[in-house]
């Protein structure tokens, strides 16, 4: 072994920081661990499960709040007082607050319960909840459980550690939980868990669950507005969400002996890299789809989910990865959202009816969404964007960052020939009769699977748009709120335009027609069959003014556009201190993660790769000084040849990685002046991000040079293969 600097030095060996070879010697304990690891994973005994016994009906919602046992545990009033929230959006009186919460405090108990928590959602992507104890002391040397009204209806979590955007600065410094009665409280590991939102003393939604309710509540109103030109008896509009949550498992001792997966969720340099590529699932890779829901309680749901599956595979030493893109080279993950609109007398406004008016009425929620997504393409891309999603939009192996509708051939045809037909003029009765007769054709059933788009962000899948470009850790409210928002707000548009032809004597259906037809028009440039995936694509959909915009910092700025403002505006969804607000968290998340990330990458790339490889390099020398000793001249020129080469090609890979890894640590230090977040936020996306890819070239060039048994990092084939 080479044990002196001097000499290394010569050998043209880089030692950073005055790294001596014994130092070396401590490395070796990362390739240590990863192997301890390995043995961890190969040698782990699966934990057994006992499976429920009984029907799954017959514990089906056990430890939730439901009607059933809020008819039991509720006095006649507050449970009605409870279903009029519910179902018709009235506020609860205080003293039924009482008797309701002493009902769900009984339930609670029975369940052997000792904790309530308000849980709620904040502008992270988690969630996040205060325990408090049900009991409490007499004073008297003993203690009873108390849980009042207020206490169901009002919390105040110490707010300060959620992020804001300066709403709490400006305005309240606190901000206070309240009860949404309309997504049901259940008990976990001992806590009665209620379902709130979050927002300041002065009003300022802090969370997403607050807008998505008044989303959602604006859609109710105006998609009855619009639906009473059909049918008299619909008084309710829901929207409703199937998530398709994908993500990977991996061992959580080979998870641990990777740092970057450990502090950033994802690779950030590669494992011997995969040669085949998995279009549609990757190794490791799972999805889990639960039945549709009503939007909001779907949402919650799906929260709920990605907390349990974190406690769940962790009791099998498992790891879940919710990130976007944990590997590079491999298919990300995603959260489709399945997403219609039914009314409360069980249309599902997306779905072909059985008559030529429930055509009609199909074909207007669709025409109206589709209407709404061109004209908000650039928000609903804002809506799924983050840091983690940008590897799976507009990235290399990923789809572009452009907002398009699939809707199939069928579907496509109708439009076409209502575009062609109906005209501004008043139409002949055998004009109508004929138009109406067509509509009626349309088939109930369109789920037909052969034209299915697998490469479309917005696909209409027969009774559905299924919004594919969801990333797989993020809180779907954010998609479902923009959606859900431009909807509604485009239905009123077409309400006044329908009506505005109706008063100048048309009759309603023609009215429609001629609305529909306008509507088909303005919004051609949104629909797109092809495939997604293509460059012609990208040039197309830039003639056609869609956004395409691709740094994601640059992307938020469409919630910041005077078109998004109005269309919050008007549905009493966000005000524009909100919005800004959000926008600046949204800013200062990603800031946050391409820092976290670049010093990940800086730490592992100085304290473990470089060692490691630099004692490879002295290794090589040492046996290349070896042969010339053994053989001559001559001889030894043939032989070393080839390790020569690769002492040089090594030399200049640690150069490469050290000159970048300074460059970006400037990039950092240059961003981290910046005080303004969508500034500080592009700086990074722009100065930082890029060297992330430079440097992880080298790195996994070296990977594939040094021998296997120093390599510290546990490898790809061994996180997605070895369980
Ligand atoms: P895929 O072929 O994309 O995997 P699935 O049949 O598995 O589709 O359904 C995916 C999700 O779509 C499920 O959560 C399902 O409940 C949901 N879904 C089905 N119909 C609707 C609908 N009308 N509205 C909303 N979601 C729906
Ligand atoms: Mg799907």
């Amino acid at each position: 072994m080479i044990n002196n600097e001097n000499k290394l030095k010569k050998y043209g060996v880089v030692i950073k920081n005055g790294l001596f070879l014994h130092e070396f010697l401590k490395y070796q304990y990362m390739a240590t661990l990863r192997f301890k690891a390995l043995e961890d994973a190969l040698t782990r005994i699966p934990i057994e499960v006992a499976t429920p016994v009984g029907n799954t009906s017959d514990y089906f919602g056990l430890y939730v709040f439901d009607r059933i046992k809020m008819e039991k545990y509720l006095p006649k009033d507050a449970n009605k007082a409870v279903l009029d929230a519910i179902d018709l959006g009235k506020r609860i009186d205080m003293k039924l607050a009482d008797q309701i919460a002493m009902g769900m405090k009984s339930w609670a108990m029975s369940l052997g319960a000792t904790h309530y928590t308000h849980w709620f959602q904040p502008l992270t992507e988690n969630t996040a909840e205060k325990h408090d104890s049900f009991t409490v002391p007499t004073g008297r040397g003993t203690a009873i459980e108390v849980f009042s009204g207020e206490l169901l209806v009002q919390q105040e979590p110490d707010a300060s550690s959620f992020p804001s955007g300066g709403i709490r600065n400006t305005f309240e410094a606190r901000g206070y939980t309240a009860w949404d009665p309309s997504s049901p409280a259940f008990v976990m590991e001992g806590t009665l868990i209620i379902p709130t939102i979050f927002i300041s003393y002065t009003g300022e939604a802090l969370d997403y669950k607050t807008p998505l309710l008044k989303a959602l509540h604006f859609l109710d109103k105006s998609a009855v507005e619009v639906c009473q030109y059909f049918d008299k008896d619909v008084s309710r509009v829901n929207s409703n969400l199937g998530w398709e949550q994908e993500y990977f498992l991996v061992d959580e001792a080979v998870y641990n002996a990777r740092p970057d997966l450990v502090q950033t969720e994802r690779t950030l340099m590669l494992g011997i890299p995969i040669k085949t590529r998995h279009n549609e699932v990757a190794p490791n890779q799972y999805e889990l789809a639960p039945i549709f829901e009503e939007t909001n309680l779907a949402n919650d749901h799906n929260l709920l989910v990605m907390m349990l599956m974190r406690k769940v595979a962790s009791r099998h030493n498992f790891k879940v990865l919710l990130h976007e893109k944990p590997f590079a080279g491999i298919n990300g993950s995603g959260k489709h959202n399945n997403w219609s609109v039914s009314t409360n007398t069980g249309i599902n406004l997306l779905s072909p009816g059985k008559t030529p008016r429930l055509n009609l009425q199909f074909l207007t929620f669709l025409i109206n969404t589709l209407v709404a997504v061109h004209k908000h393409n650039a928000l609903l891309k804002a809506s799924i964007a983050s840091p983690g999603n940008q590897h799976r939009l507009g990235a290399n192996e990923a789809p572009p960052a452009i907002i398009s509708a699939f809707l199939g051939q069928q579907l496509t045809k109708m439009l076409d020939e209502i575009e062609q037909r109906v005209t501004d003029e008043k139409m002949s009765p055998e004009e109508k009769t004929a138009i109406k007769l067509d509509i009626g054709k349309i088939p109930e059933i369109l789920l037909d699977n052969t034209d299915r788009n697998r490469t479309s962000p917005f696909a209409f899948t027969g009774n559905r748009f299924e919004f594919r470009a969801v990333g797989s850790s993020a809180n779907c409210a954010s998609a479902m709120i923009a959606l859900n928002t431009a909807l509604a707000v485009q239905l009123v548009d077409f309400k006044e335009d329908v009506d505005a032809i109706i008063e100048k004597g048309v009759k309603k259906d023609e009215a429609i027609f001629r609305v529909l037809r306008r509507l088909i028009k303005k919004s051609k440039a949104i629909r797109y069959d092809g495939n997604g995936y293509s460059e012609e694509w990208k040039v197309e959909a830039a003639k056609r003014g869609l956004d395409c915009e691709a740094v994601v910092p640059l992307i938020y700025d469409a919630y910041l556009t005077p078109q998004s403002r109005e269309l919050f505006k008007r549905a009493n969804v966000y005000t524009d201190v909100e919005m800004e607000a959000r926008t600046e968290v949204r800013n200062d998340l990603y800031s946050k993660k391409i820092q976290i990330e670049s010093r990940v990458l800086s730490d592992l790339a100085m304290n473990h790769i470089l060692p490691t490889v630099i004692q490879y390099q002295a290794m090589l020398i040492e046996s290349t000084l070896g042969l010339k000793n053994l053989y001559s001249p001559k001889e030894y020129d043939a032989l070393a040849s080839r390790r020569l080469k690769l002492i040089k090609e090594i030399s200049d890979h640690i150069e490469t990685i050290e000159d970048k890894l300074n460059e970006m640590l400037e990039a950092r230090k240059q961003a981290n002046t910046i005080v303004h977040a969508r500034e500080k936020a592009l700086a990074y996306a722009i100065k930082v991000f890029p060297y992330f890819d430079e440097i992880r070239y080298h790195i996994d060039k070296l990977e594939l040079i040094v021998d296997n048994e120093k390599w510290p990092l546990p490898k790809y084939r061994e996180l997605l293969f070895v369980r």
